[in-house]
């Protein structure tokens, strides 16, 4: 059930970026302290007994919650971040999305074999940056994946979870 001090916080902006668009803006959980306790914690009950020792967060508003976590779990966290941004050797996947191509990179050394992994993002729409940055993660073999994003939006015919599910554990902590 969302949780409802979550839902009453979260902002949403019609028509942005471009018209048509209802987008939900986090922000304003991530500035709320007590939002920001509730999203902690939820997740610390969700993740505690997995054994996790690395976060991978997605850019850029993954990378809040996934340090945030990791503070609590004891793991370290993880870039997966847009084209050009990484300094060091980086492994890609490119993906579809509604216009054009995108991409998620890696560094190349940043998960080894002996790592059980959680990727973290906000927000699961349909899928696609999501299932490509699950695609780089397995190509360190780690021992373990798992999925975890802030909302799930389901209300506007996607279906995300769908093209994930199969390989992998997913969890939301809000789904609208
Ligand atoms: P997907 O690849 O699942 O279609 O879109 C999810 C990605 O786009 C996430 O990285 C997410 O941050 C971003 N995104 C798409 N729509 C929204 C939205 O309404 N609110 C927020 N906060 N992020 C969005």
């Amino acid at each position: 059930m969302n949780n409802p001090v979550l839902l009453e916080n979260l902002r949403c902006i019609p028509d942005f970026p471009k018209k048509g668009i209802n987008f939900r803006d986090v922000t304003t959980l991530y500035k709320n302290p007590e939002c920001m306790k509730i999203m902690v914690d939820e997740m610390y009950e969700l993740y505690k007994d997995k054994g996790i020792t690395k976060i991978v967060g997605i850019e850029s508003r993954g990378f809040v919650m996934a340090a945030a976590l990791a503070t609590k779990l004891g793991a370290g966290v993880v870039l997966a971040r847009k084209p050009g941004k990484l300094p060091a050797t980086v492994i890609k996947e490119s993906f579809s999305k509604e216009y054009g191509v995108d991409t998620v990179e890696m560094h190349i050394d940043s998960i080894d074999e002996n790592d059980v992994v959680l990727i973290h993002d906000d927000l699961l729409a349909t899928g696609g940056t999501a299932k490509a940055t699950l695609k780089l993660v397995n190509h360190f073999h780690p021992k373990k994946v798992y999925m975890n994003f802030i909302i799930e939006i389901t209300d506007e015919g996607l279906h995300g979870r769908d093209c994930l599910e199969k390989d992998v554990e997913v969890t939301t902590l809000m789904v609208i």
